[in-house]
C-alpha cells in the first residue's frame, strides 16, 4: 500500500460534473463534464467570464448544491453520498467561505461573528473566545471585537470575513470574488492577507475571480469554459 497517497489524498476530486438550471421550459447547462483534482495545500484561482459557472462550482464544492451528474470528493467525502443534513455538518466542519459582499451577520458583533462557526461545531467558552480574538489580531482588527460590522470599512469587513472563514480550522477555503466589492488597493491587501493566512496553515483554497490582479497568488489557474474546467498557464492570462 502506498502510504504517501493514502495519508495525502487530494483535497478535491471532481469528475464529470454536470449542472444545469431550468428557466421556464428551457434548460441551461452551466457545467458539463467539469473535472479537476486539487492537492492539499494548493491555491487555485478560478477564472471565467461572468455567468460561466464559477459560483455554481463553488456551491457544489461546499455541498450547498448537488450536481445533476458526476462526483465531488472533498476532504475524503463523496458529497453525493451525504444527506442534506450531513452536508450541512460537513460544510460547518470542513469549509470556510469568503463572499463578495462579506455576508457578516449585522446583528452580531465582530467577535460574535467569529464565535458562531465555533459554536456550530460545539466549541464555546473561554478557549473559543481566545482563539477568535487571536485571529482578529492576525487580521489587524484587535480592539474592534465589540463593534458591529456596519461600523467597519469594506476592507475591514472582508478581513473579519477572512478570520471567520478560518476560525474553525476548515480543510478548504472557498472565496467567491472576494475583492469584487473593494477598490484595487484594498483588494490587494485583502488578497495578500488571505494568501498569507491560508498558506501559513497549509490549507487548500479555491478562489473565483475575474480580477487579473489575483492570479499572482495562484499555484494553478483553472478556467471555467463551455461547462468544463481547463487549466491555463499563468503567462497566457497576464
Ligand atoms: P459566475 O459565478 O461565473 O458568474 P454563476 O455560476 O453564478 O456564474 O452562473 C452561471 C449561470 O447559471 C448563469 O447563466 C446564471 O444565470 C445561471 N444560474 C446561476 N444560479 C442560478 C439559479 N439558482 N437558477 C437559475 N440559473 C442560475
Ligand atoms: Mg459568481
Amino acid at each position: 500500500m502506498n502510504s504517501a497517497s493514502s495519508s495525502h489524498p487530494p483535497a478535491i476530486e471532481i469528475a464529470d460534473l454536470a449542472k444545469s438550471y431550468r428557466e421556464g421550459t428551457t434548460t441551461h447547462a452551466v457545467l458539463d463534464g467539469a473535472s479537476a483534482t486539487v492537492a492539499t495545500g494548493e491555491i487555485i484561482v478560478l477564472l471565467g467570464r461572468s455567468g460561466s459557472g464559477k459560483s455554481t462550482l463553488l456551491n457544489l464544492l461546499s455541498g450547498i448544491d448537488l450536481p445533476d451528474a458526476g462526483t465531488i470528493t472533498v476532504a475524503g467525502r463523496n458529497l453525493g453520498r451525504l444527506s442534506e443534513h450531513e452536508r450541512t455538518l460537513f460544510r460547518r466542519r470542513h469549509i470556510g467561505f469568503v463572499f463578495q459582499f462579506f455576508n457578516l451577520i449585522p446583528t452580531l458583533t465582530v467577535l460574535e461573528n467569529l464565535l458562531l462557526p465555533l459554536e456550530l461545531n460545539g466549541r464555546d467558552g473561554r478557549d473559543a473566545a481566545d482563539h477568535a480574538r487571536s485571529l482578529l489580531n492576525q487580521v489587524g482588527l484587535s480592539g474592534r471585537e465589540d463593534g458591529y460590522p456596519d461600523r467597519l470599512s469594506g476592507g475591514e469587513q472582508q478581513r473579519v470575513a477572512i478570520a471567520r472563514a478560518l476560525v474553525h480550522d476548515p480543510d478548504l477555503i472557498l472565496a467567491d470574488e472576494p475583492t469584487g466589492n473593494l477598490d484595487i488597493d484594498t483588494g490587494r491587501q485583502v488578497i495578500d492577507l488571505l494568501d498569507r493566512l491560508v498558506r501559513k496553515r497549509g490549507k487548500t483554497m479555491v478562489m473565483a475571480t475575474h480580477s487579473r490582479e489575483v492570479i499572482g497568488l495562484a499555484d494553478r489557474i483553472l478556467t471555467v469554459r463551455d461547462g468544463g474546467l481547463v487549466e491555463v498557464p499563468r503567462e497566457s492570462v497576464t
